[in-house]
């Protein structure tokens, strides 16, 4: 079989509380650490591996417990952002990286365009596709990225615990950073560790900014939500955070909260 053969038989997508009724589409595009077994995990260290270099540690967790209490379906990833960076387009130089931080990825060096094409289209068409087809009949859709980072990068501590992010549309986050500066002891700040000229909106660009839809990107500080326990009380906390501040938008379709 080959490498694109294999690439195909796995599912490039998942989609988490398919009958969920909530307006809220969320996204979780760094999910996973899962390797196609053909990649040889590409040549990473162990270490990089079980890195935030591989995923997004802990955000899945949170992503699915959002999806339970706003009773939203939640769209992931099921892949190694560096099998392919689903929160980039193909044309951006890091959606494909040969080094990650610290780490080096060795199985990406040299790819050529027709390997760089097979990525694009084995994992983040078929992630784009079901990620608008969601969005497409939900009423009123709010679109909603969620992200964790870790707290030293390249040597330096960031102090910043979740990150509230926008592009050019800041309603949502605006509001959600409203409550949050009330509401918890947390280092709370807008567009922190990262922002637009990082080119970490890519999936409100895509997704939300065309139609005008509500859209936030979240992104919680690793060592906040590496239990099971934590995640669910983070979860909860941003959760009511983001029904409330959807509803200062006064915006519509069904919100629901049932924790
Ligand atoms: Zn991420």
């Amino acid at each position: 079989m080959s490498d694109a053969e294999v690439q195909a038989t796995i599912k490039p997508v998942e989609v988490v509380n398919v009958a969920g009724s909530s307006s809220i589409v969320l996204v979780c595009e760094h999910a996973s650490k899962h390797f196609p077994v053909t990649l040889n995990k590409l040549g990473l260290a162990p270490d990089a591996l079980e890195s935030h270099a591989a995923w997004d540690p802990g955000a899945m967790g949170v992503a699915r417990r959002l999806s339970e209490v706003l009773d939203a379906a939640l769209v992931a990833g099921t892949v190694s952002r560096l099998v392919y960076d689903c929160n980039r387009p193909p044309e951006a130089a890091d959606a494909i990286l040969t080094k990650s931080e610290v780490f080096d990825v060795p199985g990406n060096i040299g790819l050529s365009e027709t390997e760089q094409r097979a990525r694009v289209e084995a994992f983040y068409v078929p992630f784009k596709t079901t990620l608008a087809d969601r969005i497409a009949c939900t009423q009123a859709p709010v679109v909603v990225t969620v992200h964790s980072f870790t707290p030293v990068y390249h040597g330096k501590t960031r102090s910043v615990e979740i990150g509230i992010l926008h592009d050019r549309d800041s309603r949502l986050a605006d509001a959600m950073l409203d409550i949050a500066s009330d509401n918890t002891g947390l280092t709370v700040r807008r567009n922190d560790p990262y922002g637009p000229a990082d080119g970490v909106t890519h999936t409100l660009k895509q997704h939300a900014l065309p139609g005008g839809y509500l859209n936030v990107m979240l992104e919680v500080r690793n060592d906040l939500i590496k239990t099971a326990a934590e995640q669910r009380h983070m979860a909860d906390m941003i959760g009511l955070w983001l029904v409330n501040a959807c509803l200062n938008c006064e915006a519509e379709g069904v919100i629901r909260w049932s924790a």
